[in-house]
């Protein structure tokens, strides 16, 4: 015991994020800490050492929460330290600023029935905002102590020592219920004695293990074993259908009605009492009528100003890259080195660093812009904003951001996915980015659009936008249903106070984000530029139907036939190969080769592959007319290019396929690279399968049913063996889930 001396005391430290933990926990420590990770995973795990009287304690820091589902990483962690390694008392720090909010984590910490200490920090918080809280009706409502404290100032501390020493002689814990809504309570009394003699041999509160079964938890259902399965869908079902709610709405309602009840008791605010600034800007800012167009706004002007801000590095980095790698290419032949060497080096390594480079300024802005807004803190209102529609279509909330960040470039929008904690909500968003049409497909559509559809042409591009996010909609829901099966995860919403950010912090947030771009998928993409520079070069250079690359896409056709690309339009293939290695590349490789074609063997200049890049930054940013403008300046190349695009797609229906596969089919390599780093080879390889394989069944059932006049037969067997296929996929990842062989 701890009046002894000889035992050492476990105390873990719980709370929300920006509670104060960290703070708190310093205060306990001093210098006396130690940093390592949790097992198996890559969370920090902090622990500290202190003496307090004569009693050793050890002190560990868990990851900052909201809940204590198992939704998260944190909240697993968090949860099964204290479940598990059962720690002699555990500190809640509950902001008191939010004493609503963060009282959430602390009803769920007494309904597990351990030793609890709250530590209220934040009270001069409280205080400015001439809030009165009765901190002794607190603690008699939780039936825990609770002591205030200001962290920041040292205040409190001695208080809480003391506390945590004497509740764990003590040993007590706290024995106030959450009451929940009476048809809960009746399952629960049913379902009690039933669970006794279980609850008793795994050492856990069986009314704690009775509610956590209602809500289909994990680790509780581990627990119970078979009982569950029987005991738990009769209860849950009867309290859905009275209640008409999902049992997981019911019960975080009945927290939430037990902490309001608790708050309107214990908190008074006085009469002169202002709203904050903060929950003045809320009004309008979460206002349910001008909030959206309010966000929408601001994301526009996040990409207006990416866009603006971006383009002239862009064309700086671009044109600096074309001097050095000219200049290296001369400088390689005049001392003689071999074609094939300065290929791949001017060419590939150069192009991969132009590629690269012309990337970041993008990247680079687009996080800054975002930073800023997470820092004043509104990028946790928009996703509160844009949780209620996407929930209406069964998607988590958090993932709305980075689809919208998609439509510039998929590589930041994934890279932004890390805001999500669920890691199936993660894999989930980072599948269907892609279907967000990138910025580098502007120029195909505006290339294909403008020479077929003058007239309709922006209204289609606006359809193949919408395809897209409709198609990101389905396959969202498919594998929601399938490979990753669960709930949307429910989690409260941390509306932090607005800030002004600091130049400080905003610029260390996007410098971490764009160097873990540059390490994570720089690399690989300058590899893999320099392989297709291999790829491009190896074989007769002088004639172009004759490169290894061209091979490929002469010999890959029939397999595009289906979809309506005629028998002779290898180029329209070569273009979609080279498009893996970036979407701007499509127009430029096949643009140049049709040209070739229709011009002779002399080698037109006004395509350059890799100069390709530029035309599509430049046409993201100036959104229409880029390509023409940028690159082919001579009317009658124009017209040239737009006669053998008219013969070599001869019917209309041919050129949609062609346009609906390339909005779809699988990201260019430095979105897979992305996709590689932080979902590994797997998940990398399924996207990479799904997308072509769906880009693939669209296009060719667009095709096929467009044409169905023409050739009725062939065209209805198209589309029944597309459905079967459809049907066979829809069952084999049903029985991929169902096998547990996804994770
Ligand atoms: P954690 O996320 O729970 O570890 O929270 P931190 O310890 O990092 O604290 C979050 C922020 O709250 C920091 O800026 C602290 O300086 C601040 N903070 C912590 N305790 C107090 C307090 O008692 N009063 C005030 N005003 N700020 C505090
Ligand atoms: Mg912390």
């Amino acid at each position: 015991m701890g009046k002894t001396g000889k035992r050492k005391l476990r105390i873990a430290l719980a709370g929300n994020p920006n509670a104060g933990k960290t703070t708190v926990f310093n205060a306990l420590t001093g210098a006396r800490q130690r940093v390592g990770n949790w097992p198996g995973v890559t969370v920090e795990r902090i622990e500290g050492q202190a003496r307090w009287n004569d009693t050793d304690v050890e002190i560990i820091d868990l990851p900052g929460i909201y809940s204590f589902s198992a939704w998260s990483q944190d909240e697993r962690i968090a949860r099964n330290f204290i479940l598990e390694q059962k720690p002699d008392v555990v500190i809640d720090i509950v902001d008191a600023s939010n004493l609503e909010r963060n009282l959430f984590l602390t009803t769920q910490l007494i309904e597990l029935r351990v030793p609890l200490v709250v530590g209220l920090n934040m009270m001069d918080v409280v205080q400015k905002r001439r809030m009165k809280l009765e901190v002794e009706h607190l603690a008699q409502h939780l039936d825990c102590p609770v002591i205030p404290l200001v962290a920041t100032r040292g205040e409190g501390f001695d208080e809480l020592r003391d506390a945590v020493l004497r509740l764990a002689e003590a040993k007590s814990v706290p024995t106030t219920s959450v009451r929940y809504d009476s048809i809960v309570e009746e399952a629960l009394a049913e379902m009690i004695p039933i669970l006794t003699e279980l609850a008793q041999s795994e050492d856990v509160d069986v009314r704690w293990l009775a509610v956590k079964l209602l809500e289909k938890d994990e680790t509780a259902c581990r627990l119970a074993g078979d009982i569950c399965e029987k005991l738990v869908k009769h209860h849950t079902h009867r309290i859905e259908r009275h209640v008409g709610e999902s049992i997981d709405l019911v019960l975080i309602g009945g927290r939430y009605g037990f902490i309001h009840g608790l708050s309107r008791d214990v908190l008074h605010r006085d009469f002169d009492f202002r709203k904050t600034v903060s929950d003045a800007i809320d009004q309008i800012l979460l206002n349910r009528v001008v909030g959206i167009p309010i966000f929408l706004a601001v994301m526009y002007g996040v990409f207006w100003f990416t866009l603006k801000a971006s383009e002239p590095f862009i064309v700086l980095f671009d044109r600096l890259f074309d001097v050095i790698n000219n200049g290296a290419a001369h400088l390689l032949t005049s001392i003689g080195s071999p074609a094939w060497l300065t290929e791949l080096t001017a060419g590939g390594l150069g192009g991969g660093l132009q590629t690269v480079a012309t990337l970041t300024p993008p990247i680079f802005f687009i996080f800054l812009a975002l930073s800023v807004l997470e820092d004043s803190g509104y990028m946790s209102r928009a996703a509160f904003i844009a949780d209620r529609f996407m929930r209406w279509i069964g998607l988590p909330g958090k993932a709305f951001i980075p689809m919208l960040i998609g439509f510039g470039c998929n590589v930041p929008a994934i890279l932004a996915t890390r805001t999500l904690s669920n890691p199936r909500d993660r894999v989930l968003t980072i599948l269907i980015n892609p279907l967000m049409s990138c910025g580098a497909r502007i120029p195909v559509y505006i290339l294909f659009l403008g020479v077929f559809y003058p007239k309709t042409g922006s209204l289609l591009m606006f359809g193949l936008y919408v395809l897209g996010i409709v198609l990101a909609v389905l396959s969202g829901l498919l594998f929601k249903r399938t490979l990753l099966q669960g709930d949307v995860s429910t989690f409260v919403m941390e509306l932090p106070p607005y800030h002004i950010p600091t130049a400080n912090g905003v610029l260390l947030h996007t410098w971490r984000r764009l160097k873990s771009f540059v390490q994570r998928a720089g690399l690989i993409i300058i590899l893999i530029i320099i392989i297709f520079q291999a790829l491009q070069f190896i074989g007769d250079a002088d004639s172009p139907g004759d490169t290894f690359l061209a091979r490929a896409g002469q010999f890959a056709t029939p397999v595009f036939r289906p979809m309506g690309i005629q028998p002779d339009n290898w180029e329209a293939v070569v273009g979609l190969l080279s498009g893996v290695f970036a979407k701007e590349a499509i127009v430029g490789t096949m643009g140049s080769l049709y040209l070739q074609e229709a011009q002779g063997s002399d080698e037109p200049e006004l395509y350059h592959f890799w100069g390709g890049i530029r035309g599509a930054m430049l046409s993201f940013a100036h959104s229409v007319g880029g390509l023409f403008g940028a690159d082919v300046e001579d009317e009658q190349t124009r017209n040239e290019l737009a006669n053998v695009m008219r013969q070599k797609f001869p019917e209309p229906a041919g050129v949609i396929a062609y346009l609906l596969f390339v909005l779809i089919y699988m990201p260019c390599v430095a979105v897979m690279a992305v996709i590689y780093k932080e979902l590994g080879m797997r998940w990398m390889l399924f996207s990479l399968a799904w997308l072509t394989g769906l880009a693939w069944w669209v296009a060719t059932m667009f095709y096929q049913l467009a044409t169905l006049p023409a050739h009725p037969g062939t065209s209805l067997a198209w589309a029944a063996g597309l459905l079967a296929v459809g049907w066979a996929v829809w069952w084999g990842m049903k029985a991929a889930a169902r096998s547990g062989r996804v994770s």
